[in-house]
């Protein structure tokens, strides 16, 4: 139960991991003159802005550390508004919360990402920020979100946790709002069992990330200046061993994702014809990174009905990833006086209760991606799964 890029793990993981601990440096600095220092962090952050298109790569500890640097890059402030799609991993929220912003969600479309259409509305003079998030490996309506960013002087942090490698209209995501973040852990495109990783091409964002994410230190620093921080921070740093795995990762995410895209289009080929449902909308089909294939049934009858003979489950009850799902997140969103019941998203919670995800490459049944295929399955177990969808649906 994983993502892709666990199930290709192999000797060149194992390669550079045993280059960094042969060298035995396994901090993030080290003294330019020291032969055991690799900058293998820092050689990470410049292929992954390479890779993305942009200035500034940061490495951290994990999305969720990607997410609260990237909110303090932008100069957020205690009590400033973020308006979170209501179909998200939890972390979106709790990151926002933490830095003493609030959260206001919005509904999802059949993208199952921020609907455009429910934005504007709820917008307030406290409105600082929107976070969309390219749920589920392909990209949010970003022309539109940005037209409505733009028309109303917000930033906009879009969360890439689950879309590494994706990209909208030729850019990558991440990279067509303020900062982007995201995450290496397990069920990720790529991983390094826990990482992250944030976007800009904002100077002064991301020298707050930077210093959010290390006691308010500048980039690149090589010893600790006293006397010269203006900011404080925390520590989210990323390590050498960890760095080393998720380059070796990198390396592969574009095969992976190729790989990813065949194996779904044959087996949505193979179960188009199946009654009763339609696709998720894709805001670019051809960025997409193919993780999953998310099905919208008819009806939420026909929904449990199959995901049930497949022993999956429908979205609206895939854990933290849902709005009404998170006791702890609805009563904070009680405290602050905002909706905080479930049927509070209506839109939302129909589209959730009727869809349900297919595994492509991201195998993971907390995401409602327990059942499907994975990055090595062969032609015959596609077709043996098709098969299997088409009986449920009867
Ligand atoms: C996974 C995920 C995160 C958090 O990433 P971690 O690395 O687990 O901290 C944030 N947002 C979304 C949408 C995610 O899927």
């Amino acid at each position: 139960m994983a993502g892709p890029g666990a199930y290709w793990f192999g000797q060149e993981e194992i390669d550079a991991v045993m280059r960094v601990v042969q060298h035995g440096h396994l901090f993030r600095y080290g003294s330019e003159d020291d032969p055991n220092f690799l900058h293998t962090v820092a050689t990470l952050e410049k292929e992954f802005a390479k890779y993305c298109g942009v200035k500034f790569g940061l490495a951290t500890s994990s999305g969720t550390s990607s997410l609260i640097a990237s909110l303090a890059g932008l100069g957020l402030k205690p009590g400033d508004e973020v308006i979170v799609p209501a179909y998200t991993f939890v972390a979106s929220y709790t990151s926002c919360i933490f830095m003493g912003l609030i959260p206001v969600l919005a509904e999802i479309d059949e993208s199952l990402t921020l609907d455009p259409n429910d934005i504007e509305h709820r917008i307030t003079p406290r409105t600082k920020a929107i976070m969309p998030v390219h749920m589920l490996g392909n990209s949010c309506d970003m022309d539109r979100i940005m037209a409505i960013a733009k028309k109303h002087n917000l930033l906009v942090l879009e969360d890439c946790c689950q879309a590494a490698g994706a990209s909208y209209k030729g850019k990558k995501v991440g990279t067509i709002g303020d900062m982007g973040a995201f995450s290496l852990n397990v069920f990720k495109t790529i991983n390094s069992g826990d990482g992250g990783l944030v976007v800009t091409n904002d100077a002064n964002f991301y020298e707050v990330a930077f210093g959010m994410h290390d006691h308010g230190h500048k980039p690149s620093r090589l010893g600790v200046e006293v006397g010269s921080r203006k900011m404080m921070g925390l520590n989210f740093r990323m390590n050498e061993i960890t760095a080393a795995v998720a380059l070796a990762q990198l390396g592969k995410i574009d095969k992976i994702i190729a790989t990813l895209r065949e194996k779904r289009s044959k087996l949505k080929k193979l179960i188009a014809d199946a009654k009763d449902f339609k696709f998720r909308t894709l805001n670019d089909a051809d960025g997409d990174c193919a993780t999953l294939c998310t099905i919208i049934f008819n009806t939420r009858e026909q929904a449990v009905k199959v995901s049930k003979a497949l022993g999956s489950k429908t979205l609206d009850q895939s854990g933290w990833h849902v709005y009404a799902n998170m006791e702890h997140v609805l009563a904070h969103l009680k405290k602050t006086g905002l909706p905080h019941v479930k049927g509070a998203y209506p839109k939302t919670d129909d589209i959730l209760s009727r869809a349900m995800n297919i595994s492509i490459g991201v195998v993971d049944g907390g995401l409602g991606a327990g059942w499907g295929i994975n990055i090595n399955s062969s032609d015959e177990e596609i077709e043996k799964a098709a098969q299997q969808f088409i009986e449920a649906c009867r």
